[in-house]
């Protein structure tokens, strides 16, 4: 059984309380000093624990600080987890570390809860806070690497759930405007793992930083188990009628199980977009590979499985130097250790040429490049 909190629930009041100060927004008079640094490594930074420097770095933990001049003018990346990164060298500007906190039920009305949280909170810790205070809907989502701010950029999305779905409105400072915006929707123009923000370039550029992400999560929920791994889990565990936090649980449990963790073994997740092809070269390829995973889109066209794609162009356990294919998810690019950016662009080189010289298909990269 699911328990909703109100706003009056002394649990709620607490957890907001421990956020009060945390948050947000111009409103906000007291500046804390920035966190700043030159030359710094910033390998600890990128999950791939890929090498290279910044020639500044500035960690942002208040939106106001997002305001001041001295952060005009130069180049800017805004870095988040570094989970969806690979770093090509150094850069000679200035990194942001986004790492604002702060999480708290924003508002309800009789159909949803609106929950904010800081764009430094860290992605999975936020989707299991959700839980805990009785707001489901995200869990589908749990144990994606990575931050708040980040997650509307790419538009996360896993075991039948896209972030986009989820989604209310953010918070911007844009660097050009000199102003915090307010993003909806709507705007926001999601896709498959993409958004404005990524069509435009407004992260890679540097031109707008996302301060915090307004979540809207339906009172009336229904579990989402359309991926057989998600059933299957369940099944094992004999859950015929899962809460929200069973699917949290399983989902985890399969994630653990399929996929390396960063700090043990350095990777920045799926590494390529599922191709979308068109329905005939599925079909053509589905004749000479009966096994191929095919997923039909509201367009006609077809999603394949790049992991399976991948593996069976032998790839799967497969390194080329210090960067490899990992061997039980071939759609995870891993480090083996001491690899640079160049590796990892030559080791997806090599697999995009055999992917599409076996069945002529495009694999793109998900990570963006700095
Ligand atoms: P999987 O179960 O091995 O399946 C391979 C691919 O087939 C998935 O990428 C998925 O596409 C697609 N698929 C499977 N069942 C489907 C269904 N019932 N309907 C439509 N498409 C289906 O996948 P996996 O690699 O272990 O990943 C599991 C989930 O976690 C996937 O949704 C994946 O996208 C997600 N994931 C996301 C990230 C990220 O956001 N960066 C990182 C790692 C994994 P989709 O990818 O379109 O779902």
């Amino acid at each position: 059984m699911i328990t909703f909190y109100s706003q009056d629930d002394t649990r709620v009041k607490k957890a907001n309380k421990r956020q009060a100060n945390a948050k947000r927004g111009p409103k906000s008079t007291k500046i804390p000093p920035m966190n700043s640094a030159q030359n710094v490594d910033l390998s600890p930074f990128n999950t791939l624990a890929l090498p290279g420097r910044a020639a500044a770095y500035q960690k942002i933990t208040t939106p106001e600080q997002l305001a001041t001049a001295e952060l005009a003018g130069q180049p800017r990346f805004i870095l988040g987890g570094g989970s969806n990164l690979v770093l090509t060298g150094d850069f000679d500007g200035l990194v942001l570390h986004m790492a604002i906190p702060g999480k708290r039920l924003l508002k309800e009305d009789s159909e949803a809860f609106y929950i904010e949280a800081g764009a430094g909170e860290n992605w999975h810790d936020f989707v299991q806070w959700t839980l805990q205070l009785g707001w489901p809907g995200l869990e589908n989502l749990s144990l994606i690497p990575g931050t708040v701010g980040a997650a509307p950029i790419q538009n996360i999305g896993a075991y039948g759930l896209e972030v986009g779905e989820c989604f209310h409105s953010l918070t911007a400072w844009d660097f050009e405007k000199h102003a915090f915006l307010t993003v909806d929707r709507s705007t926001c123009e999601f896709g498959y793992r993409d958004s404005v923000f990524k069509q435009q370039g407004w992260h890679l550029s540097g031109r707008m930083a996302i301060t915090s992400v307004v979540f809207r999560l339906p009172k009336a929920w229904t579990p989402n188990m359309r991926y057989a791994d998600v059933t299957q889990e369940l099944a094992t565990r004999q859950i015929a009628s899962p809460t929200p936090q069973d699917i949290a649980n399983a989902i985890v449990a399969v994630r653990q199980r399929k996929l390396p963790d960063p700090a043990q073994i350095p990777n920045a997740g799926s590494f390529f977009h599922n191709p979308v092809v068109e329905a005939a070269l599925a079909d053509s390829l589905a004749a000479d590979y009966p096994t191929l995973p095919r997923y039909p889109q509201p367009d006609g066209r077809v999603k394949l499985a790049a992991g399976w794609l991948i593996e069976q162009a032998g790839w799967k356990g497969k390194n080329l130097g210090p960067v490899g294919m990992y061997e039980r998810q071939a759609l995870v690019l891993v480090n083996r250790g001491g690899a640079t950016g160049d590796d990892v662009r030559r080791t997806m080189a090599a697999v995009q040429a055999d992917v599409k010289a076996k069945f002529a298909v495009d694999l793109t990269p998900e990570p963006i490049f700095l």
